[in-house]
């Protein structure tokens, strides 16, 4: 019983955690980027608090150590590089690399 429970507690997380990323595209894009580190860091919060794997899109969008919310060209900076796609987080400085045939 318990085990059911949780299970369906990380998927309700789960589904809050992909509509705090997009709450946090959307104010991104309407360029309320402290709305969007908000939403993000929230989004990083569920994950940690109910154990969830980290999403694609939380990895690629929040920045790890500082949960930034990144956005390339404004918050972050994203380049190709030798096979793979390095995104640097603006605030911290912290780099992140996906080799390109991972995606
Ligand atoms: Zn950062």
């Amino acid at each position: 019983m318990a085990d059911r429970c949780r299970k369906s507690h990380a998927e309700v997380a789960r589904r809050r955690r992909s509509e705090l990323l997009d709450l946090a595209r959307e104010a991104a894009l309407a360029d309320r980027l402290p709305d969007a580190d908000r939403y993000g860091e929230l989004a990083w919060r569920l994950t940690t608090r109910y154990e969830l794997e980290a999403s694609d899109e939380l990895k690629q969008r929040v920045c790890r150590s500082c949960k930034a919310y990144l956005v390339p060209d404004r918050t972050a900076r994203v380049r190709i590089q030798g096979g793979s796609v390095t995104t640097v987080c603006e605030a911290c400085g912290r780099e992140r690399r996906i080799p390109l045939d991972e995606r």
